[in-house]
């Protein structure tokens, strides 16, 4: 062993060496599919790519991304042309400034993202935090955001699933800003500032209709001194018909919000 060690310096051998220390790494820790759970032998994936976190026959569903041409407003993505500004948001210009997203809720994302959230398959976190940082940085960079907001759940709802899914995507947001640029950031992750305090039940299945009305007053501000003229980011896994994400943006721009933008793991 010493010897291998030895014979390979410089750039390749650093190479070789991460390579090996995966290689052993592999042997005790085993990489699996985030999906289908078969083993992965990942040593030749580079580390943080989809890759390294899914088999060949589950990425061959597609994991296709969150990319123009979409609506810069709600973000409605097109199969053709140049960004432009979508019928429905033309007809009726939505209460949320601007909608990103990480991923398009098709193919492989939407057999993961319900096992994330319901399953409690939290080891799918390791591939979507980097992910979601990287589009904050990506579309709200130089957005002047004061506060982000994961959508938080109702306390009954929290304690039956354990965890809220949109704080794991931002919990670790301003150590991996520090990370990255060598100071603390100026805005900050809020999860104390609004509150669900209506319970609804699962929402899949519903009409656009039926979930707005059910969402109605939903959502309470519970500190309008941390809102009022400040410029928030909420945050949530997936983005479907929006009624979620445009029933908290009510509630915080009647409490004085500035603006409010969404930025989600998935876009449908
Ligand atoms: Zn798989
Ligand atoms: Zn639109």
């Amino acid at each position: 062993m010493h010897q291998i060690f030895t014979h390979h310096r410089g750039k390749t051998g650093g190479r070789f060496l991460k390579k090996t220390a995966r290689f052993f790494q592999e042997l005790v820790f085993p990489c699996q599919c985030l999906n289908c759970r078969v083993l992965l032998y990942t040593v030749n994936a580079e580390p943080g790519t989809s890759q390294a976190y899914f088999c060949p026959s589950c990425m061959s569903r597609g994991l296709p991304r969150f990319e123009p041409p979409f609506c810069p407003r709600c973000g409605h993505m097109f199969d053709t042309g140049e960004n432009h500004i979508c019928e429905t948001c033309l007809k009726h210009l939505p209460r949320i400034h601007k909608v990103r997203a990480v991923l398009s809720y098709q193919g492989l994302v939407r057999d993961i993202l319900p096992l994330f959230k319901y399953q409690a398959r939290l080891s799918l976190s390791r591939f979507f935090e980097p992910l979601i940082f990287e589009s904050f940085q990506q579309f709200f960079g130089n957005a002047d955001i004061d506060r982000i907001l994961p959508i938080p759940l109702h306390a009954r709802k929290l304690r039956q699933r354990g965890f809220n899914q949109s704080f794991l995507l931002v919990r670790g947001f301003a150590q991996t800003y520090y990370e990255i640029h060598g100071v603390r950031p100026v805005w900050q992750v809020d999860t104390t500032s609004l509150k669900r305090i209506r319970y609804t039940d699962p929402q899949t299945g519903f009409d656009v209709a039926v979930r707005r009305k059910n969402l109605k007053n939903s959502f309470q501000v519970t500190d309008s001194a941390a809102i009022r003229n400040r410029n928030i980011l909420l945050v949530d896994d997936v983005y479907t018909t929006g009624a979620t994400c445009a029933e908290a943006a009510r509630m915080l721009l009647a409490a004085g919000a500035n603006r409010v933008d969404v930025l989600v793991l998935a876009r449908a």
